[in-house]
């Protein structure tokens, strides 16, 4: 970090304490930016700028549960920058969530999403409601309640959230909904991750986890190799995770491993697709039905942790900070080739440095799962035209955009003489974008 960061890093860490996942974010794009500083040292103020959200909203939920008691949740979007294009970022629905964590996500969702090349600015929002356990009617009368604030905040040319953990398909089909009723619109384009039937797109729910598979693949063509034959293990068990799973078996390797919160289950054979949708899809179950209804020598693992097991290719598609310095030194040990953050944030810093260290391929999350982002930007691209995309072409649209972020990030790192090393030329090449778009807005 050059003088001049560091300052500006101390101001952030003052100003926004008791934020330590925002804290994290923001370092380790400073860690990339001491050359782009030291070229365009007129690039400082803006990173000053850069590092306050142009709005924060934070708002009560209050709702009935089945029991006729009501419940209150805190609800959270910010809307960190609009240079690019309206607010874009999904919704997180999970205990943890808090103002540190909403920040660090909409932070991050700056860089990737001027990563994808499309218009669209970046934000985050969320509550720290957890949906486990709870019916659909509560799922139901907790997505009306929330969307009962944040309809005033939000657009089609204002602020476009879609999903992240803890809301899926059925959460935005509520939230949707509520919206609709308030405003008496029919504006598809304010939500994005929406049924096929009321304006989504194709690949939209698979945009995530295929895009991170793409870019690896991008990632192995480059050393001349494929997925054919590696065995790959993806953590979660969710939304990113089956669909990088899905993906993987389809450029012929195999992934022998994946987990949930409550553990991780080992299947030599490759996962099984049907069966895990069926445990985490219908019936929200934990992974140890899988091993139930699988058999066929599959194991559970519930001490240590998944990357203990050997293979050639790591994809975190879980959560933040779910990779660390010894898991790392267990994936160093075991031979693995790549590490691709299907996730925002998995990997640890220091476990970062351990990879890096011994030479893995490290493909960070704001360049890796842009795709699910890129894809929700076609999502509005239909809305707007009022058309609707077949699976091929979109997908096809979807790869060609994840050849693109993986060759600006390959190229930013070698002009600024990071070569190999694309958390540099993920964040450089996001950054300037921005800067240079903050810079033609003057001060505002
Ligand atoms: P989901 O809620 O669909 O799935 C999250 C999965 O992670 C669940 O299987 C959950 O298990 C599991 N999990 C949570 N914590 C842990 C842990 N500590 N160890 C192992 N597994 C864990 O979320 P998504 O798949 O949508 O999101 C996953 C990640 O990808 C997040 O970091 C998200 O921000 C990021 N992302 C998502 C995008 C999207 O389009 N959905 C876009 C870009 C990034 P359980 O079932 O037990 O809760």
């Amino acid at each position: 970090m050059t003088d001049s960061l560091k300052d500006v890093y101390d101001v952030v860490i003052r100003r926004n304490p008791g934020e330590p996942e925002f804290h994290q974010a923001v370092q380790e794009v400073f860690d990339s930016l001491a050359p782009v500083m030291r070229k365009h040292p007129e690039y400082v103020d803006v990173m000053t700028r850069m590092c306050e959200p142009e709005r924060q909203i934070i708002f009560r939920v209050p709702w009935t549960d089945d029991n006729g008691k009501v419940q209150i949740n805190r609800g959270f979007r910010v809307e960190f920058n609009s240079a690019l294009g309206p607010y874009k970022g999904g919704l997180r629905f999970h205990p943890s969530v808090n103002l540190s964590i909403v920040k660090f996500l909409g932070f991050e969702q700056i860089f990737k999403n001027s990563l994808t090349g499309l218009p669209i600015g970046g934000g985050k929002g969320g509550s720290d409601f957890d949906p486990k356990g709870r019916s659909d009617l509560e799922i139901m009368r907790f997505c009306q309640s929330f969307m009962t604030e944040l309809y005033r905040h939000i657009g089609e040319y204002t602020d476009v959230p879609a999903g992240d953990i803890g809301v899926g398909g059925r959460e935005i089909g509520y939230l949707f909904g509520q919206y609709k009723r308030i405003t008496n619109r029919y504006e598809s384009g304010v939500l994005t991750g929406k049924g096929l039937a009321w304006g989504g797109s194709q690949v939209r729910p698979e945009a995530t986890g295929y895009g991170a598979v793409f870019f690896v693949d991008n990632m192995l063509k480059a050393k001349g190799e494929s997925f054919e034959g590696k065995k790959v293990l993806v953590s979660g068990s969710g939304n990113v995770a089956t669909y990088a799973i899905e993906k993987v078996h389809q450029l012929g390797g195999t992934v022998i491993g994946c987990s949930d919160s409550s553990g991780y289950v080992i299947d030599e054979k490759g996962i099984d697709l049907d069966i895990l949708k069926e445990v985490k899809e219908v019936r929200r179950a934990r992974l140890s039905e899988y091993v139930d209804l699988r058999g066929n020598g599959t194991k559970l693992g519930t001490d240590g942790s998944l990357w203990n097991v050997p293979a050639d290719i790591a994809l975190p598609c879980a959560t933040q900070n779910e990779l660390n310095e010894d898991d790392a030194e267990a994936l160093v040990k075991n031979g693995c080739q790549i590490v691709g953050e299907g996730a925002n944030m998995p990997t640890t810093p220091e476990a970062i440095k351990v990879l890096q260290g011994a030479g893995v391929g490290f493909a960070p999350g704001k360049a890796a799962n842009a795709g699910g982002v890129a894809t929700s930007a076609l999502e509005m691209q239909q809305n707007a035209s009022r058309d609707s995309w077949s699976f091929e072409y979109t997908e096809e649209r979807l790869s060609d955009i994840m050849s693109s972020v993986h060759d600006q990030c390959v190229q930013t790192a070698e002009e600024y003489n990071e070569p190999g090393n694309l958390i540099a030329g993920a964040n450089i090449a996001g950054f300037v974008k921005v800067a240079d778009a903050m810079l033609a807005l003057g001060v505002i």
